[in-house]
């Protein structure tokens, strides 16, 4: 007798949950449809090198590269379009040690994002070289490496202290991938101590050979290949060669010459032209790209040394 009502009531707090359900459930896919696919973590790297490594470590990232081979990475516009990829970037990986000192703090604070203001540096994890305690920089005006060589992805060892430091703060960024990042740099890690030993092999007609270069762009890896520079066509680091200084240069050279005077790609070749053509078809121009393409991976990267260290032995041979 209690209940001639209750089958209405059982019916309408059906539909009551359905309604509820079907509120719920529009609701999420509403949710979905407005914020779309998970985003893909965004690396900016400010210079090739780093975007390979990011590659390596986390291959569905979405890397932005701020330089390429023939840009001189001292000396870069703080441009629109970079500061609207570090605005969506979730971490900057960059080389550090003033070496972006004249572009990258401009870029960082006017992206306005917090994300990216601990910036993963390189030169914190290597061991520098050519210190020059007391020197300030001017990035336009010749940088003098202040705080020492910034190109530490010279070496190739420095890659892996540095593969190992990127990997680290992506476990710490995105956990979700821990086990996977891990695995990755234990495979790049026994990958690349494989190739350092047989570029070690390859490479020991180089030790004690000596070059002339351009700036010391190329310092870590004459410093992993034994091999002395001992001529710099600038008159001090970071300043354009001079004639005058060329010309001083030049009777140096000419009593002790260097297998090559060599420049990276994105230099001027003209002062090491001229200085080849002073001192003789004994003495060739090799002009080495100072790093990898902007789509490097792995390869790439091993490509890039693996080039390198075939002009070498191709000149120290020849
Ligand atoms: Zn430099």
């Amino acid at each position: 007798m209690c209940c001639p009502l209750e089958p209405t009531v059982r019916i309408l707090s059906k539909l009551r949950y359905r309604a509820a359900v079907l509120v719920t459930v529009s609701g999420a896919m509403l949710s979905i449809l407005m914020s779309g696919p998970a985003a893909a973590f965004t690396v900016f790297a400010c210079e090739p090198e780093w975007a390979a490594l990011t590659r390596v470590m986390l291959p569905d990232a979405r890397v932005h590269v701020a330089t390429h081979s023939l840009q001189d990475p001292h000396h870069i516009e703080a441009r629109p379009a970079l500061i609207a990829q570090l605005r969506q970037a979730d971490l900057a990986v960059c080389t550090g040690a003033s070496l972006e000192a004249g572009w990258l703090p401009k870029l960082l604070q006017r992206s306005g994002n917090a994300k990216v203001q601990d910036v993963l540096f390189a030169s914190d994890h290597v061991n520098m070289i050519d210190p020059q305690p007391g020197a300030i920089g001017t990035p336009w005006a010749g940088d003098v490496h202040a705080e020492g060589n910034p190109h530490v992805h010279l070496d190739p060892r420095n890659l892996l202290l540095v593969a190992n430091a990127l990997a680290a703060r992506l476990q710490v960024q995105i956990p979700t991938q821990k086990a996977a990042i891990e695995k990755r740099r234990v495979a790049f890690e026994v990958r690349w101590k494989s190739q350092l030993t047989q570029w070690q092999q390859r490479a020991i007609p180089l030790r004690g050979r000596q070059v002339a270069a351009q700036h010391t762009t190329f310092g870590y890896l004459w410093d992993w290949l034994g091999i002395k520079q001992t001529a710099d066509l600038e008159p001090t680091t970071g300043m354009a060669p001079t004639p005058g200084h060329l010309q001083r240069l030049l009777s140096g050279l000419q009593a002790k010459p260097p297998m090559a005077v060599v420049v990276a790609g994105y230099q001027d070749s003209r002062p090491g032209k001229w200085l080849t053509g002073q001192l003789g078809s004994g003495v060739p121009l090799l002009v080495l790209p100072a790093t990898v393409s902007e789509d490097a991976d792995a390869e790439g990267l091993i490509r890039w040394v693996d080039n390198m260290l075939s002009s070498l032995l191709g000149v120290a041979l020849s």
